[in-house]
């Protein structure tokens, strides 16, 4: 009996920490992935993952720089960046900020050369990725940016630093000012669009309208900067409906061929912090936030049409800053947030396989590296797989990246 075997669908980045498998300079798409359910003999050899779409290992670091609510015409209703990032903010966040990044990239300079010195064979540590987060890089005052881009160059041309991204609003960029950026040296903008639903983002107050969003993702990818696409199923007005379309839209183009613009996705299922005008709606009954279970069901949803498109969605729920879990008055918290709907998106991709069998399967190979993944988290989907016909007894491990059902 031959087997069915099929990729795992999630891309794996080769050059950057979330670029999707796009290189880092304005969008070569990921070396092409074999049709899932590709029909095979047993044993039959696809492509290694590797060769597919790269190997995490040559991924820089990154590097936070947190300049909370810098640059931003007003305070969205769910945001808390001082919570969410852990920094203070205020009016010497920005000079606070460089401080300490020059002082960790003096550090980082140090222990390369040490390294280097110690032993010439051996790689020193990589160089690292900048993320200026947290604010609206695009409405920073005209010196502090600069300042910013300055410290970068800088130790770019000393090898510490290798690529550079920010974060911004979608009604904060001009295709003027992207193409200065990038001249300036920017690689990647990462768009905090939330919604593309026009009564979303009205019923979020969030001051621009969908098509405002749509025209900021073409202009990022048009200015040859790295496109990355932020979401936020349960924001006021966005229910799973919307958030399906949402991510539809930052998916496009879809004509036959094209690559999305957007070389990556980032899901923040939306919580209620302490301190914000949200928490004042959620108290008064005005804003219910999305269960667990939602949230996880339509993070799975968006997660499969990211990977059935190519690009990868880098990160689902708030880091787990200090003080978080203090903050957080309702929402879809939970610390495996994203092995959760990983976890969950990969049994409906096998589900789908399942599906295509003749008969209940007998025998199931699993990709190594997904040990941890497969039977969810504490083990949630042993009886979602049981009932799929798929127990322990008849799996296997896998040394490639690829499933196989007989
Ligand atoms: S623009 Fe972004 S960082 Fe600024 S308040 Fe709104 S969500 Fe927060």
């Amino acid at each position: 009996m031959s087997a069915l075997i099929f990729p795992v669908p999630e891309p794996v980045c080769a050059s950057c920490a979330s670029c999707g498998g796009r290189d880092g300079r304005g969008g070569r798409p990921a070396a092409p992935r074999p049709a899932a359910g590709a029909e095979t003999a047993r044993g039959a050899a696809l492509p290694p993952a590797a060769a597919r779409a790269g190997t995490p290992r040559n991924r820089p670091r990154i590097l936070p720089i947190f300049l909370p609510f810098a640059g931003c015409p007003s305070r969205c209703v769910f945001c808390a960046q001082d919570v969410q990032t852990g920094q203070r903010g205020g009016a010497d966040s920005i000079a606070r900020a460089m401080e300490q990044a020059e002082a960790r990239l003096k550090q980082e300079a140090r222990t390369m050369d040490t390294a280097r010195e110690a032993d010439a064979t051996q790689p020193a540590p990589g160089p690292l990725e900048i993320a200026f987060y947290g604010g609206t890089f695009t409405l920073l005052p005209e010196a502090e940016r600069a300042a910013c881009l300055e410290l970068a160059a800088r130790w770019r041309e000393r090898g510490v630093v290798c690529r550079v991204r920010c974060s911004t609003r979608p009604d904060a960029v001009t295709e003027r000012g992207l193409a200065n950026l990038r001249a300036a040296g920017m690689d990647c903008v990462e768009l905090g669009v939330q919604s593309f639903d026009d009564a979303a983002l009205s019923a979020a107050s969030r001051g621009y309208a969908g098509s405002v969003a749509r025209a900021a993702c073409a202009m990022v990818a048009g200015a040859g900067l790295q496109l990355g696409v932020q979401l936020m199923p349960g924001m006021p007005g966005v229910t799973p409906e919307v958030f399906r379309a949402d991510v539809r839209t930052a998916l496009l183009p879809d004509n036959a061929g094209a690559h999305p613009l957007a070389s990556f996705l980032r899901f923040y299922p939306c919580l209620v912090l302490r301190g914000t005008p949200l928490a004042e709606r959620w108290r008064a009954g005005d804003h219910v936030p999305w269960t667990l279970d939602i949230t996880v069901d339509a993070l799975a949803d968006g997660l499969l049409a990211a990977w059935a498109r190519g690009v990868a969605v880098v990160r689902m729920g708030l880091s787990p800053e200090d003080g978080l879990d203090d903050a957080v008055l309702a929402g879809p918290v939970h610390p495996a947030l994203g092995q959760l709907a990983k976890a969950e998106a990969l049994r409906r991709h096998v589900a789908a396989q399942v599906a295509r069998l003749p008969g209940p399967p007998v025998r199931f190979g699993v990709p190594r590296r997904l040990r941890g993944l497969l039977w969810g988290h504490a083990n949630g989907l042993v009886d979602a797989y049981a009932a799929m016909g798929i127990t322990r007894a008849m799996v296997y491990w896998r040394d490639d990246d690829n499933f196989s059902l007989e």
